[in-house]
């Protein structure tokens, strides 16, 4: 079962995957009293995620309303959905949804985390739809998370790079970490190591996770893991492995996803 979508709604490729992981998580049973209202199309102010231009944690996003009918049923389906999208708010950069009802407090949630309904000045214009913003990468890793395989490289996309074999090259419990940590951290110590760490570096700039650099052969990528480089790291997980208990270390899931991208 799918939801309905309005004659004018309209949305880029990123909307299709939010339209994917809410109709993974919202029952089915509810689909047929709801409908998506809007995604890129319809005036939604100077400034917003619809327009799929904003960026977050490196990654461009997009938003889609959910609505449903003005009934009790129709609210109590869009108030059902909200509660199951609520569950995956670590995975949302924005949802906003109000009801009248005194069971709920609201379904608020910004760049991953509850706030209150003041953030968005709700209860206000919110009562009649469930708002979603996500990014490509929260998209991917939702889809991840509910256990669907990733989507094949593109082609002609980053997903090889010439001379560089992107198999786990450390043994098991080793990572690549900072220079400073402990013997199963590889951070640069040796030439071998130095290479690994400059190409996990420069494959943090090509991904957008180092603000300010854009030039994976300007230098910044020198081979050597110190805290910049783990900065970098823990943005990337955040991005695209937000369950990851190792913030800022390159294990190899954590490798195998970087050089997916
Ligand atoms: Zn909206």
């Amino acid at each position: 079962m799918a939801i309905n979508r309005k004659s004018s709604f309209r949305e880029d490729s990123i909307g299709g995957l939010i339209r994917r992981c809410a109709e993974r998580v919202i029952p089915a049973h509810l689909h047929g009293s709801l409908i998506w209202i809007s995604g890129t199309d319809s005036d939604h102010g100077k400034r917003s995620w619809h327009y799929a231009n904003l960026s977050y944690q490196g990654s461009r996003g997009a938003a889609l309303d959910l609505a449903a009918p003005k009934t009790e049923q129709g609210r109590r389906a869009m108030q059902a959905a909200a509660r199951e999208l609520l569950k995956y708010g670590r995975f949302l950069v924005e949802l906003i949804h109000s009801t009248r009802f005194s069971d709920d407090n609201g379904f608020y949630i910004k760049e991953g985390k509850p706030v209150p309904a003041g953030f968005y000045d709700e209860p206000g214009a919110h009562l009649t739809h469930i708002h979603i913003a996500m990014t490509e990468a929260q998209c991917h890793a939702m889809l991840r998370a509910l256990g669907e395989k990733p989507p094949a490289p593109a082609p002609g996309g980053s997903g090889g790079l010439p001379g560089f074999s992107t198999t786990w090259p450390l043994p098991r419990g080793h990572y690549f970490g900072l220079l400073s940590g402990p013997a199963e951290s590889h951070g640069g110590n040796t030439p071998d190591e130095r290479a690994w760490v400059k190409e996990i570096q420069k494959q943090l700039i090509r991904a957008g996770f180092v603000p300010g650099v854009t030039d994976p052969d300007g230098g910044w990528a020198d081979g050597v893991f110190e805290k910049a480089t783990a900065d970098a790291v823990t943005r990337f997980q955040k991005a695209h492995l937000p369950g990851t208990k190792f913030f800022g270390q390159v294990w190899a899931d954590d490798f195998a996803e970087l050089f997916r991208l």
